[in-house]
């Protein structure tokens, strides 16, 4: 980490009590080998860069905290499985190549609107990477050997991910035959019975040109990406490394990282780290993003204006999201910069219900991404791609969806989110055909 970032005011660092602890850890973290390779990063790059191009597709997902609890074979394996799904669908419906991005192997921390929680008066949980979700004071103790913990889960995250994209579980046949059973076995089946039988005739037609499925390598591997939100500056600065051939820094705790809503000020540590490395790097844009907000990050974090360097996670709100998004992209437009424009439609449609639990409604995040879709088709602009929370599982946290999940559900059911509530399978799937749908009325 550069000086100059030191020196800049850092939002949503916890309040690690030890100091010493804290050095004896960014020192191993430091001597620690990277988790990605330059490489990579450059590969994702030139994907993002098509996607700018509107030549490709962008679908990143997962938790919004990933839990030390959760790394587990099935846990990831599902996760993946449920992405992959989807991207099957997307590829098919929007025709150009899905690059798939996981908020996967290092979302480890959280930025919180309050450092005291609520409804418990004790310090908020910040994610696995600080302290304990659980509600006593001692395990909401800021911990920084947790960040070892978190290198840790995060290597064994990744690793399970290099194996399953190799694996069966990206045989793309395979996927093609778990969404024509989520068809079979959704209520909102029927509406997407279309799209399923498409792509088997697609299949069909690969087949018949003499094309051998068994045999042709794209059919069974996937490329796959990790990406975090770049939040917790003691563990990101230790984990970039200077690359000599490329003579240039990298963030090798994941391909991709990006910065939140509540730390993308232009004079923060954050935006100054992300200046110092080659990553691609996202930003999340809310409703307080004036345009020349957006130009003057542009400005910073892409100079040079590298092709697939940046990306803008917008996540708006469905209330507003046709209101705020066109001025953003006009003003990128008439500045001339090219990026990535992408739809977050989660964060701007957080609620909570009277029972108390914090939900989004499925029809508010299609609503935003309809949106999303509405702007950039009016001003010709390329829409990207979709940044969700889900989980591979069958919880209950989001409301709505084909089995139209209600308050009483997410008290009764699978609420187990550490964060905020992630769509579950079901959900997420079925947001992909929609995503179709509108990919295809273009
Ligand atoms: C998140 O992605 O979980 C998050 C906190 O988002 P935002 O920074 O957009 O609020
Ligand atoms: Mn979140």
């Amino acid at each position: 980490m550069t000086d100059t970032c030191r020196e800049r005011p850092a939002a949503q660092q916890p309040a690690w009590p030890d100091a010493a602890a804290v050095q004896a850890v960014t020192r191993e973290l430091s001597t620690s080998p990277g988790l990605v390779v330059p490489d990579e990063c450059d590969t994702l790059r030139d994907r993002l860069a098509s996607v700018a191009r509107g030549e490709a597709f962008l679908l990143q997902g997962g938790d919004c905290a990933e839990t030390f609890a959760g790394v587990s074979a099935d846990t990831v394996r599902d996760k993946l499985r449920t992405i992959l799904q989807m991207a099957v669908v997307l590829t098919y419906a929007a025709s150009v190549p899905v690059v798939k991005v996981g908020r996967m192997a290092g979302q480890f921390a959280k930025p919180r609107s309050a450092d005291i929680e609520a409804i418990t008066g004790l310090p908020s949980y910040r994610g696995d990477a600080v302290n304990e979700l659980t509600p006593t004071p001692d395990a909401r103790v800021p911990d920084p050997t947790r960040m070892l913990k978190a290198y840790a889960a995060s290597a064994t995250t990744l690793n399970l991910l290099r194996a399953y994209t190799r694996g069966g579980l990206a045989d793309l046949r395979a996927v093609h035959d778990w969404n024509k059973d989520f068809v079979r076995r959704s209520p909102a089946g029927q509406r997407y019975e279309r799209v399923a039988r498409d792509i088997d005739r697609a299949l069909a037609f690969m087949r018949a040109c003499g094309i051998d499925l068994d045999r042709e390598q794209s059919m069974h591997g996937v490329e796959f990406f990790a990406s975090h939100e770049a939040l917790l500056l003691d563990y990101e600065g230790p984990l970039t490394r200077y690359d000599d051939q490329r003579q240039a820094s990298y963030d090798l705790s994941a391909h991709m990282v990006w910065i939140g809503e509540r730390t993308r000020s232009l004079d923060g540590a954050h935006v100054e780290f992300a200046r110092g490395i080659a990553n691609p790097i996202g930003v999340k844009l809310g409703p307080s993003a004036a345009p020349e907000d957006a130009v003057a990050l542009a400005e910073r974090l892409d100079p040079d204006r590298v092709p697939g360097r940046l990306t803008f996670i917008t996540r708006l709100g469905a209330q507003r999201v046709r209101d705020l998004l066109p001025p953003l992209v006009e003003k990128m437009r008439a500045e001339g910069v090219l990026v990535t424009w992408v739809c977050d439609p989660m964060h701007g449609n957080t609620v909570t219900t009277p029972s108390g639990y914090k939900t989004r409604h499925f029809d508010d995040v299609i609503d935003e991404v309809r949106g999303f879709f509405e702007v950039h088709h009016a001003l010709g602009t390329w829409p990207g791609g979709v940044h969700v929370e889900l989980t591979g599982d069958d919880v209950t946290e989001c409301l709505g969806g084909a089995d139209d999940l209600s308050d009483a559900d997410l008290a009764g059911g699978r609420y187990e989110t550490a964060c905020d509530p992630r769509l579950n399978t079901t959900q997420a799937i079925e947001l992909a055909f929609l995503v179709a749908e509108m990919l295809r009325e273009r």
